[in-house]
């Protein structure tokens, strides 16, 4: 099998200066296109001061800079208005202020939150926290044996009472790939709110958020060739406008007395201090390179990969693949090797020039579901080919051939 990168590598300096390097870890984080670095520093060598505060020209630029980028941002994922989009550090920050500002004005002893046992802990422990400190009652919708959503138990679980049902598009740790509108619309049967952490979603998956169905969607710019640091959340602008601020301090305020204060509209009131102008602009380059690829080619390309690692991890005595067949899974493969740590096995995929991830991957809830500590993860994005597939795959096999031996 020949599949050829979508994305040559020569546009990736870190790639293009490692030539050996198999980079298998993008769902923790993608390396970055030299047009995504080329944003960064034209924005400093010309744009640069502090935005919003300054009435001259340069202030002006750095104002203009930022505002241009959520304007391309929100249209990349979706979103008709741009204001809607509330920059954050990423994910983990966009849910945390989900689940603080409006869950803590919403949710009360007596009401249910509902999250799914495929959560990453960002999109798990600010529920569960959250149900803690109010007494609302906190579930689990447990999965299929294929590790997806069980809708049928899902639809019991959403009763009258619950106020939010939390779930990821596409899950980081065995890569089940969620019906996302159908399940918002479970939902939205009973008026709770529908989250998503899109974390996995936006950066493989045209997201298209005005018709998506869900009430908010979070993401992270890191995982999508952009800076670390930056990320959003996007939501409808009523739920935005009905909750309170999450931070206090510059920027987010309209008018602040000795007793009181009001807030700033959107989506200032949720931006408080400095912004992350950098980082903005980073991303916005980052999503017009993936525009000039393709979303749709970005997902066939990488189903490519994952079809093919598949079926070749397959032919390895004692792997176990876990999560959905191919055909439903995002771009990763999730395995165990029968008498090999996952930590064993990724420093000695390391040492071939195999950058993999082993462990819980953020998700002990869906480890403990799995019966397993940890798992090794192979995450494919635009600049992989099928090369890295076969490194991959011949490596592993050498490994398990030299612990049968001993074992
Ligand atoms: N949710 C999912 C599904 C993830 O994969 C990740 C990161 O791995 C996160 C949330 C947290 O993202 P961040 O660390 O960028 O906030």
């Amino acid at each position: 099998m020949n599949i050829k990168p979508l994305a040559p590598r020569s546009d990736f300096p870190l790639l293009a200066g490692d030539p050996k390097l198999h980079y298998l870890d993008s769902a923790a984080t993608t390396q970055k296109p030299q047009a995504v670095l080329d944003a960064i520093s034209g924005y400093y060598e010309r744009d640069n001061a502090n935005p919003h505060r300054g009435a001259y020209t340069l202030s002006a630029a750095a104002t203009e800079a930022y505002q241009t980028a959520r304007d391309s941002i929100a249209r990349f994922l979706g979103a008709a208005d741009p204001d809607t989009l509330i920059f954050t550090r990423g994910t983990t920050e966009s849910l945390n202020l989900l689940a603080t500002a409006w869950g803590h004005a919403n949710v009360k002893k007596g009401d249910r939150i509902v999250v799914t046992r495929l959560e990453h802990h960002a999109n798990f422990v600010p529920w569960q926290q959250l149900a803690l400190a109010t007494g609302a009652e906190f579930r689990i919708c447990e999965l299929t044996a294929e590790g997806e959503i069980d809708l049928a138990k899902l639809s019991e679980l959403v009763t009258k009472n619950t106020k939010v049902v939390a779930f990821g598009h596409v899950s980081n740790a065995i890569g089940t790939v969620n019906p996302v509108a159908e399940i918002a619309a479970i939902a939205h049967r009973v008026g709770a709110l529908a989250v998503c952490d899109g974390a996995q979603g936006a950066p493989h998956l045209t997201v298209g958020f005005d018709s998506l169905g869900v009430d908010a969607y979070a993401f992270s710019g890191h995982k999508m060739l952009g800076p670390m640091g930056i990320g959003g959340l996007i939501a409808k602008r009523d739920l935005l406008e009905s909750m309170p601020p999450y931070q206090m301090g510059g920027d987010m305020i309209a008018l602040v007395g000795d007793n009181a204060t009001t807030w700033n509209v959107l989506p200032h009131k949720f931006e408080a201090g400095t912004p992350n102008v950098e980082g903005a602009v980073g991303l916005a380059a980052a999503v017009g390179y993936l525009e000039s690829l393709g979303m749709d080619k970005v997902h066939a390309h990488e189903t490519a990969l994952v079809r093919y690692a598949t079926e070749r991890l397959a032919t390895i005595e004692d792997l176990t693949l876990l999560g959905p067949p191919a055909v439903r899974r995002g771009g990763l493969v999730s395995f165990t090797l029968r008498d090999v740590h996952p930590h064993d096995l990724s420093q000695l995929l390391d040492a071939e020039n195999i950058a993999v991830r082993a462990g819980h991957h953020c998700a002990q809830p869906l480890m403990r579901a799995l019966g397993v500590n940890a798992t090794t993860r192979a995450s494919f994005y635009v600049y992989n080919d099928s090369s890295d597939v076969d490194a991959l795959v011949s490596a592993v096999a050498h490994v398990r051939e030299r612990f049968a031996a001993t074992v």
